[in-house]
């Protein structure tokens, strides 16, 4: 499997969904964190509470330089995905990560 490379690029273009139990946690900061914290998982789901806070450029509030600032304990999904990863669920999203590449913006 290819190495990481650390571009950052996957952390700057997708919304993070929280599983139940990182959600339920509420060690994360989410877009909708001034709001009441909802004990419904199905119900937070349903209006998108348990989606990870972004930065006004659309990059996830967790990164910095690059770099997860809490990747000890990110997310499942940030575990899970790779941009190498030749699962065809991802192909969308790592097609969006090489034409962002290929922009060179980053
Ligand atoms: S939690 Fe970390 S790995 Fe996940 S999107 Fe944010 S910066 Fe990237």
């Amino acid at each position: 499997m290819e190495k990481c490379s650390q571009c950052g690029v996957c952390c700057r273009l997708f919304i993070i969904n929280l599983n139940e139990k990182e959600y339920s946690s509420k060690e994360y900061k989410t877009l909708f964190e001034k709001f009441d914290h909802i004990s419904d998982f199905k119900e937070a789901e349903e209006i998108g509470a348990n989606l990870l806070s972004q930065n006004k450029d659309g990059s996830c509030i967790y990164l910095k330089d690059k770099r997860c600032s809490i990747h000890d304990r990110r997310p499942e999904v940030c575990r899970k995905f790779f941009c190498s990863s030749k699962e065809k669920k991802y192909k969308d999203m790592i097609r969006k990560i090489k034409d962002e590449n290929s922009k060179k913006i980053w």
